[in-house]
């Protein structure tokens, strides 16, 4: 092993390249931080593990300039999240079901896609290729770290086998969840992957990934069906019905459903390997096929059983995989920190797992970028801001997921048969039915509960995630450009202010006494907002003698049909079902001004500019400056 002595440096390196540190140099990139990210392996690693991504990751995706990629290459939206208990009937009439087709959620966005992991991935990376300050190295594993009070020192192996030396002020390990930088740097220090609630559930699934291609008249001419007049499409989607299914089933819980592009033909099934049983016998093709050719197989059709032909089912994966709900006791120590997997790890009944890492990115990028901006000694204190704020929403997912988990696992009880009766006669309400549906959704949006030390105000709406809603310029010129997301124009890439400021108008006719009133917010703010990027938003869809000279930052609300109008934007979802385009307002209490973080939290709203002022003055010493 060739060492080469001479030591580069850069603001943050990042160890590992998955979904977290791909979205982490992303976003790093977008703020202009010089960074490195080191990958052991040498390409994305093609097996599709992760398949669902919620409305929080898809919005993330759509912050790094990738929305146009979800619906065309990385997936399709999930539909609906079905709860049954047969272990052979897919089609088994649902006792309870969560619709995530819906634009209801607060983000613009349907709850819940299902991707291809590793296409994700990609686009997530050649985002990270608009960015000159972003460095993706492949081929390159850390097998060292060490820190003074000013850097932090690693060597890594690269492709050519010689061994480099890269010091940074920060380094995130992205590395997963048995990844170097915990186990062999920061577990000494005293950094723990612990339980995180008594739903501890460790246990072994099996996951499978399948690769199906219809059988035609020509592949399987004597196949039963064709007498019946269905055609390869109908025949695919008799066998592997749309929609995700839980499958509660006290011998063998299970879930499964399609994945990725609907072209593409791929289906998961997971189910758990029961005490006593081998999990590596469990995966092996012979166990497999036990456990999945049942549900394949249709009676009553015709005079015999008919089976969807095993010689159409190409197994992409099957290979067992020990789940459980852990998460460090610390994401940092020094200028050493932890995001994603390395950080914690989530039973599969959630989808929490990429979403997650997402989170713990968007809500360290705008950190790290202050902490490199400023060269501060304080970083300790935004990095535990962080490490609160993620630990609090960490727990709401892993209470979602523990809530679907407990589902599908608690088998034949008293209590299962009850709750599965109430959940039948919640259906027959339609009123009831709908608030069911809504699913984990019933809960609104994240919100982050104040305590000392966080950057947002304690009251004021601080702490609330901002809504996405989907907006339209007033500016003639910009017409082409009919509908936006808020997100889009609010954080408009070539913007410069740390955070920023929405004006939420209830009158267009206030537009010019309100542009004037926060004319000097750059200096009482320190830079952190620039009067000059501030976005107004009409509160209104329709919006009559707009002047001329109105200024390209001046927005109305758009509606679910102009929306649906918009081929860009809907192509390949759902049309928005259940939109609320005044939910930023609701949200924020009716409150005018309202100044929000990069990660879409909002930092504090107010009522009249004089209040605007008075929080812009402690912002600074508030976010730990
Ligand atoms: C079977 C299965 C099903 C799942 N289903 C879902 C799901 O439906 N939804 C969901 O959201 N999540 C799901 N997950 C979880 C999801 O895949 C993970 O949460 C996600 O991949 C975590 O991303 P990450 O970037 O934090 O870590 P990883 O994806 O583990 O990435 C870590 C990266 O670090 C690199 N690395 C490691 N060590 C080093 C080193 N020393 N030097 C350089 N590089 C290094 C690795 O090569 C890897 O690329 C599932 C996982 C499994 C296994």
């Amino acid at each position: 092993m060739a060492t080469n002595n001479t030591l580069e440096t850069t603001d943050v390196l990042i160890v590992g390249c998955g979904p977290t540190g791909a979205l982490l140099t992303a976003l790093l990139g977008q703020f202009g931080v010089e960074n490195i990210v080191l990958e052991k392996e040498a390409g994305v690693t093609d097996d599709p593990r992760g398949i669902t991504l919620d409305e929080d990751g898809v919005r993330l995706l759509q912050e790094v300039g990738i929305y146009d990629k979800i619906y065309t290459e990385m997936g399709s939206s999930l539909g609906l999240v079905q709860f049954m208990t047969s272990k052979t009937d897919l089609h088994e009439a649902p006792f309870l079901k969560f619709d995530m087709s819906t634009t209801e959620g607060g983000t613009g966005h349907v709850g819940v896609i299902s991707v291809r992991q590793p296409i994700l991935e990609k686009y997530v990376r050649l985002a990270t290729t608009r960015h000159t300050s972003s460095q993706l190295r492949s081929s390159c594993t850390v097998n060292h770290i060490e820190e003074d009070a000013d850097w932090v020192y690693c060597q890594y192996l690269d492709a050519s086998g010689e061994q480099k030396k890269i010091r940074s002020k920060f380094l995130v390990g992205c590395d997963g969840k048995t990844g170097f930088t915990r186990k062999s740097y920061l577990e000494p220090k005293g950094v723990l992957m612990e339980q995180i609630s008594s739903f501890g559930y460790n246990e072994t699934w099996v996951a499978m990934n399948l690769k199906l291609t219809p059988p035609t008249t020509e592949t399987h001419p004597t196949f039963p069906l064709w007498k019946l007049g269905y055609t390869p499409d109908q025949v695919y989607n008799l066998f592997f019905p749309p929609h995700f299914r839980f499958i509660c089933n006290a011998e063998r819980p299970a879930v499964c459903g399609r994945f990725g592009p609907a072209a593409d033909r791929l289906w998961r099934l997971e189910f758990v390997v029961q005490k006593g049983e081998d999990p590596m016998l469990m995966s092996s093709d012979t166990k497999t096929m036990e456990i999945l050719m049942p549900y394949l197989t249709h009676p009553g059709i015709s005079d015999s059983d008919i089976q969807f032909p095993s010689d159409c089912i190409n197994v992409l994966r099957s290979r067992p995989f020990a789940f459980s709900a852990r998460r460090c006791n610390k994401f940092a120590v020094g200028r050493v920190l932890l995001a994603g997997d390395a950080a914690h790890v989530f039973p599969p009944f959630g989808g929490q797992g990429i979403a997650s890492g997402f989170r713990d990115a968007s809500g360290l990028a705008w950190r790290l970028a202050i902490a490199v901006r400023e060269n501060t000694k304080n970083y300790n204190h935004l990095f535990t801001g962080w490490f609160e704020e993620r630990k609090q929403q960490l727990q709401v997912s892993l209470a979602k997921t523990i809530r679907n988990g407990k589902l599908c696992t608690q088998g034949n009880t008293w209590q299962f048969t009850f709750l599965k009766l109430f959940f039948r006669i919640m259906q027959l309400i339609p009123f009831m039915n709908r608030q069911v549906e809504r699913g984990p959704r019933i809960d609104g949006m994240i919100r982050y509960h104040w305590q000392k030390g966080l950057p947002f105000l304690d009251d004021s709406c601080g702490g609330v995630t901002l809504p996405q809603v989907y907006c339209s310029p007033l500016v003639s010129s910009w017409k082409a450009m009919k509908v936006m997301f808020t997100d889009d124009v609010i954080f408009e890439k070539s913007k410069q202010g740390m955070f920023q400021l929405i004006v939420l108008l209830k009158h267009l006719p206030d537009l010019q006494a309100t542009r004037k009133s926060v004319l000097d917010i750059d200096e009482a703010s320190k830079g952190y907002l620039l009067a000059e990027e501030t976005t107004f938003i009409v509160q209104h869809s329709v919006i009559r003698d707009v002047p001329i000279d109105i200024g390209n930052d001046v927005f109305r609300l758009a509606t679910a049909d102009e929306f649906a109008a918009t081929e860009s934007l809907c192509k390949g979802r759902p049309v928005p079902k259940y939109y609320d385009m005044y939910q930023m307002k609701k949200e924020l209490r009716g409150k005018t001004f309202v100044i929000v973080r990069p990660d879409r939290f909002v930092y504090g709203a107010c009522d009249t500019a004089d209040e605007l002022h008075r929080i812009i003055q402690g912002m600074h010493e508030r976010i730990g400056l």
